[in-house]
């Protein structure tokens, strides 16, 4: 499906903006069509999506994780409940939220999942998810019954067989986005058998009746006091324009988005299936919105940048309810700064980040 025909369905929805919060959509648009500044502000944009860390738990544990302090010994203090989110969503950052995605860690381990989802709804915000899908067949119909409108199952090469199963009984109960991490080491080494594994996965998710398939690049992670970007396609990558080339070959019937996409469509339901820009040594492309458009937060109000600069148990970037100042200073700003500034020095996270290409609007 394409993203743009996602919004109409989430507007749909949402009682084409009737049962958002005042403002709400106004603040999307011009967050989605770059009416920004490099502060957050009533004056200028708030977020229009908050997504939500319920849980440092996760019954996955993915090489290329970006969850800082998973499993930590005092998890239960990061669970989200429904008190810690009604907090979050009577906060002035959260006044224009138009979607809130509930993630972790895996957000299915949270025993108020339910809770937190109906509690969405009732203050006008449309609630989706983000994850890795295991648990998925035994919460599927409270999750509904709640008020679930939107599903991001990520896949990974240790749980796809499951997901086999457990997607096609999914997918006629709700639209469904899968996503996946393409490593350099999985391209490299599928390339000498005609990419035969991803070719499969795209299979796989087509069949499922899901509505899109989104490969993601691995962005460089920290690593003690090293970025490690050794699983990181960049710009130039030949084996990556092949898998892409192959990839179109093998499924004509399929629609292909993003990077070497040859046909710009604005609308519709067909399948498809999105690759994303490689990542660029150079710093010329700053088109990542992140930092605007995602209020990331923990259950205890620890605030995150991006998807590589995640809340922190230390509260390296803030906390909003200690400090909600801290949004428009120090490291958040100097980042948004950055962005808008084609000219100056980016932040180390963000130089080698694939992000900076864009962000496909897989949530909004
Ligand atoms: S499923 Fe997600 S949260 Fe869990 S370990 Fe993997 S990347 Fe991390
Ligand atoms: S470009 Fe920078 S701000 Fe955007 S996701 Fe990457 S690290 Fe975060």
């Amino acid at each position: 499906m394409h993203k743009n025909m996602r919004y109409f369905h989430l507007f749909q929805k949402s009682k084409y903006g009737v049962g958002l919060r005042k403002g709400a959509v106004y603040n999307f648009l011009k967050v989605k069509y770059n009416f920004i500044s490099a502060k957050i502000s009533e004056k200028s944009t708030m977020y229009p999506v908050l997504v939500l860390q319920s849980t440092l738990r996760c019954n996955l544990s993915c090489p290329f994780c970006l969850v800082t302090n998973k499993h930590p010994q005092n998890w239960r203090e990061y669970e989200c409940t429904p008190d810690k989110y009604s907090k979050i969503l009577n906060h002035k950052l959260s006044k224009k939220c138009i979607f809130s995605v509930i993630s972790g860690g895996e957000p299915l381990l949270n025993e108020h999942i339910d809770e937190l989802i109906s509690i969405t709804v009732k203050n006008k915000i449309l609630p989706g998810m983000t994850t890795n899908g295991l648990l998925l067949e035994k919460k599927i119909e409270t999750l509904l019954a709640a008020g679930l409108c939107d599903l991001q199952v990520s896949i990974y090469d240790n749980t796809k067989s499951r997901l086999e199963k457990i997607l096609p009984l999914i997918s006629p109960l709700i639209a469904m986005n899968c996503s996946y991490v393409l490593l350099k080491s999985k391209i490299e080494f599928s390339r000498h058998n005609n990419f035969e594994e991803i070719l499969e996965l795209i299979s796989m998710v087509f069949n499922s009746g899901c509505a899109l398939l989104k490969f993601n690049i691995c962005v460089p992670f920290l690593e003690g006091a090293f970025y490690n970007d050794s699983e990181t396609i960049f710009e130039g990558s030949a084996v990556y324009d092949k898998l892409i080339k192959a990839c179109k070959a093998a499924f004509p019937q399929i629609r292909f988005d993003g990077y070497l996409s040859d046909k710009k469509i604005l609308f519709g339901n067909k399948f498809t299936v999105y690759f994303p820009p490689p990542a660029g040594r150079g710093h010329n492309r700053r088109m990542c919105r992140l930092p605007w458009s995602s209020f990331i937060v923990d259950s205890n109000g620890n605030l995150g940048v991006c998807c590589n600069m995640l809340p922190n148990t230390e509260e390296r970037y803030g906390n909003i309810f200690n400090r909600p100042e801290l949004i428009n200073e120090g490291h958040t700003l100097k980042v948004r700064k950055s962005l808008l500034n084609n000219d100056g020095p980016l932040p180390s996270q963000c130089i080698k980040c694939a992000n900076l290409a864009g962000v496909y609007g897989s949530v909004l």
